[in-house]
């Protein structure tokens, strides 16, 4: 007999019930074994529509993101929950509360493991460098500084004789969306030129003296810092931290920024503020097209407009302060970034910040003003990146390491061909960006990409899964079919 149609216990056990036992203990059974089933039956309606919801929010949310191969593998993860009710609908005996009990429990499993703490060792990517970095051995200063014929030109090529083959072919090649370079058009290039001249201005007067200043404002490191912070914000950053300054992020002698190249660099500041805008993600997602580097001016030019409004404000207080802005550097802002809390530093030697991966741009103010100190952020990406090689992969000029983090002038940190890289965007005529399109912290900031972050930020046995699950979902190749704004479209074929 089977009187619900849920036949949670075989038929010749019940008989057997109804043989031995007075009809009071039959009726409580039947009671028991009616709940268990409604019990079952109602985890089943439930965990089955949390799928059936959170599926159809993932294959939406891929759609959103043009990204149509993740939505059809997102849509698989309807059969599960069809599969459920339709035996919740057409009862199946045995056999179908079986599988309902195996379908609730596994989903309560994977709950459980998913949620489960399991924390990233704590092992700092970044120590002190032995000695401060010469901003003549940075690759841009070669290229946008250096003039053939020059004294600097003879004195930088004397001390490195085995840099200077390299570099004149590198020379031979046209300039960042000038004619000649792969990705230049007529049209839209000037949309990058045009930005990066915006820059420029803005570059002015970074080194004046301080001048006569105004009698200090009582402001305490809390306040100061929450006040910068949140004009920051408002301003535009998606991200802003606080730290006192590491002397050893200072550049040691000026190569590419402004001043007397090779003079000694003196920074009298002891703190630092951090800001990082954020990218386009459509821009992005035609690297290595031109689109990304008319992002990049873009995004410069907002950063350093903020930098120096900051600049400014500190100075207003009665305090000594410098901007730090594309092509003006006098400290390294990837490390600062990190030690304000920003971010952690990923394989391709990118800041990559919990919310939007790499695809941000970066500017520093330092000042002599007493700053509270940001805490640092740790959520995963050197264990992550040990183990992606997502970037190594499609990185055109093979410029990404494989290999395991060096310890180089005390810093451990994965090494960068920057050479090979630099040849690559001269050829293209774009800074290029594949390897911050194709890594899997650039997905769009949305409850999606969110709460994968979230758990791989809690459990790092996720990590594995997550990086299988991405190649699958996302490919391990770029898809080189740019999905171009309208506006920044090509003008010719
Ligand atoms: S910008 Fe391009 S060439 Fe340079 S490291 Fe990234 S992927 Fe490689
Ligand atoms: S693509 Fe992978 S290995 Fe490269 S930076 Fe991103 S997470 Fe790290």
């Amino acid at each position: 007999m089977n009187v619900t149609g849920f036949g949670f216990v075989p038929i010749r056990f019940m008989d057997k019930i109804i043989a031995y036992r007075p009809l009071c203990v039959y009726v409580k059974c039947i009671i028991r074994i009616w709940r268990i089933i409604v019990l079952l039956a109602t985890a089943g309606w439930i965990v089955s529509s949390i799928q059936f919801a959170a599926t159809g929010y993932a294959v939406l949310q891929s759609v959103i993101e043009k990204e149509n191969r993740a939505a059809g593998w997102f849509a698989l993860g309807f059969l599960p929950p069809a599969l459920i009710w339709i035996i919740l609908l057409f009862p199946l005996q045995d056999f179908g509360n079986t599988i309902l009990l195996i379908y609730v429990g596994s989903s309560l499993l994977l709950l459980v493991v998913l949620l489960l703490p399991v924390p990233f060792r704590r092992d700092p990517i970044i120590r002190s460098p032995v000695k401060r970095i010469d901003e003549r051995d940075a690759v841009f200063h070669r290229f946008y500084r250096l003039t053939k014929g020059t004294p600097e030109w003879n004195a930088f090529y004397q001390d490195h004789p085995e840099l200077k083959t390299a570099d004149e072919k590198i020379r031979t090649l046209p300039q960042l969306q000038e004619p000649g370079s792969r990705s230049f058009d007529p049209v839209t290039s000037q949309f990058t030129h045009a930005a990066f001249d915006m820059v420029e201005p803005l570059a002015k007067h970074l080194d004046e003296p301080d001048g006569p200043r105004a009698n200090p404002v009582e402001i305490g490191p809390e306040e100061a810092a929450a006040r910068l912070c949140g004009f920051a914000r408002h301003l535009g950053a998606v991200s802003v931290g606080t730290t006192k300054l590491n002397p050893a992020w200072i550049y040691s002698h000026v190569g590419r920024g402004p001043g007397t190249w090779g003079s000694p660099i003196a920074l009298n500041h002891q703190w630092a503020i951090a800001i990082a805008v954020k990218m386009d993600h459509g821009m992005m997602h035609c690297a290595p097209e031109n689109t990304v580097i008319t992002e990049s001016a873009v995004k410069y030019a907002q950063a350093a407009l903020i930098a120096r409004i900051l600049e400014r404000t500190v100075k207003r207080w009665g305090h000594s302060a410098r901007a730090h802005i594309d092509s003006n550097y006098r400290v390294m802002c990837i490390p600062i970034a990190v030690d304000a809390g920003l971010g952690e530093i990923g394989r391709h030697g990118l800041l990559m910040t919990p919310g939007y991966g790499s695809m941000v741009r970066l500017a520093v103010v330092t000042t002599d003003l007493v700053l509270a100190q940001s805490d640092t952020v740790k959520f995963g990406v050197e264990c992550f990146c040990a183990s992606c090689m997502k970037c190594v992969r499609n990185c055109p000029s093979h410029a990404i390491s494989n290999l395991d983090r060096q310890l180089v002038n005390g810093v451990k940190k994965w090494q960068i061909d920057r050479e090979s890289c630099y040849r690559f965007w001269r050829h293209q005529g774009t800074d290029c960006g594949l390897c911050i399109r194709v890594c899997p912290y650039s997905h769009p900031d949305n409850p999606l990409h969110r709460t994968v972050r979230w758990l791989l930020k809690k459990n790092r046995l996720l990590v594995r899964p997550a990086i299988a699950f991405e190649n699958i979902l996302y490919g391990k190749h770029v898809n080189n079919r740019p999905d171009w704004p309208a506006w920044h479209a090509p003008s010719i074929d």
